[in-house]
């Protein structure tokens, strides 16, 4: 095995942190020794995280005309690209494909919408919406609304919403090159704003919009800082009419390389494979979950679809024996007025 690899292994899996640049060290990892840094991810992964394979779905409940000019969103109206565009949905609409979830056996569901923030009248529909699944299904209830303030945050955790999704997208160091309508700074004010009303926080980032490979470090490095509850990976699947179109993605092994540093980095985190999964890794999607992942979300995403759910079902049963609803249950039961 290679020598820096198993020496930074013992290390995590003794208890301690690796730093910046022992992980920028393990990026220097000849390729050829791939399979050792994978060997060593997966390890950790079996110490720090549950063997439980966890499995999100999401519901885009308001999409496109975005203030905001994230240069990979097909959803900013600064950018021409084509996404379906619609108002926020009913709260009838969210409940359904929340229960459709449910059937699945899904253990998370999102609702996720377009744009800076959410007005007063779409929030009381996510609002509404939170209330009836917690008290209709046993699925955990995730929300993406943009921006938020402490107070709106603990109204959603009073109406029964366990988790917020908030990624940073990428390092702060990369990213005035991907946004300039809203600062970095505003996503970490987001993220403190969540946890302190005591919701869990999902948190992470976009692989290849064009950052250096330490750039994804930089950001796990804040994500750890931040002690978020989980970390989505995405990759980036370039969309026709945004400035990223012709973006070049780093190619599956290097894609499997970051994700495994990130494992050391973060070893009792649960990693979620995302957005771009298909497209990216394509038959290396299972080697993911051997570098350390330990989740993805399933049935699409905000603006592109994803393969089939038995498809991915299929995928989990040939990687072995793993419980469903492992280290992600859903919080405590609250009371929901
Ligand atoms: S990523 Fe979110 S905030 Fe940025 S343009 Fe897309 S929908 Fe708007």
């Amino acid at each position: 095995m290679n020598v820096f690899v198993q020496s930074i292994g013992e290390k995590v899996l003794g208890g301690k942190k690796i730093s910046f640049p022992e992980a920028q060290k393990l990026l220097q990892v000849d390729m050829s020794d791939l399979v050792d840094l994978i060997a060593v991810a997966n390890r950790v992964r079996h110490q720090f995280v549950s063997e439980g394979i966890d499995l999100c779905t999401i519901i885009n409940a308001k999409s496109g005309r975005c203030s905001e000019d994230c240069r990979f969103c097909v959803q900013s109206a600064h950018h021409h690209g084509v996404c379906e565009t619609y108002p926020m949905v009913s709260v009838d609409e969210i409940v359904r494909a929340a229960h459709d979830a449910e059937e699945q056996r899904i253990q998370r569901f999102s609702i996720v919408t377009s744009g800076r923030a959410l007005n007063s009248k779409d929030f009381q529909t996510v609002i509404e919406a939170a209330r009836q699944i917690r008290k209709q299904t046993a699925l955990g209830v995730d929300c993406s609304l943009g921006m938020i303030s402490h107070e709106k945050a603990t109204v959603l955790k009073k109406a029964g919403a366990d988790r917020y999704h908030h990624n940073l997208e990428t390092s702060r160091s990369f990213f005035e090159k991907i946004c300039t309508t809203h600062s970095y700074s505003d996503k970490l004010t987001t993220i403190e704003a969540v946890k302190e009303s005591g919701l869990s926080i999902c948190s992470g980032g976009i692989i290849g919009l064009g950052e250096a490979p330490e750039q994804w470090l930089e950001m796990i490095f804040q994500l750890r800082d931040l002690e978020v509850d989980c970390i989505p990976v995405n990759i980036l699947n370039p969309r026709p009419g945004t400035p990223l179109e012709a973006t070049l993605p780093p190619s599956p092994l290097e894609i499997i390389k970051l994700i495994a540093i990130t494992r050391l980095i973060v070893p009792n985190i649960p990693i979620k494979l995302a957005g771009g999964r298909e497209t990216n890794l394509r038959d290396f999607q299972a080697t993911a979950f051997l570098a350390g992942v330990t989740g993805m979300i399933v049935g699409g995403y905000l603006t592109t679809g994803g393969r089939r759910i038995d498809q991915d079902l299929k995928l989990l049963e040939d990687l072995g024996p793993h419980p469903r609803s492992g280290h992600e249950k859903r919080a405590a039961p609250v009371t929901v007025p």
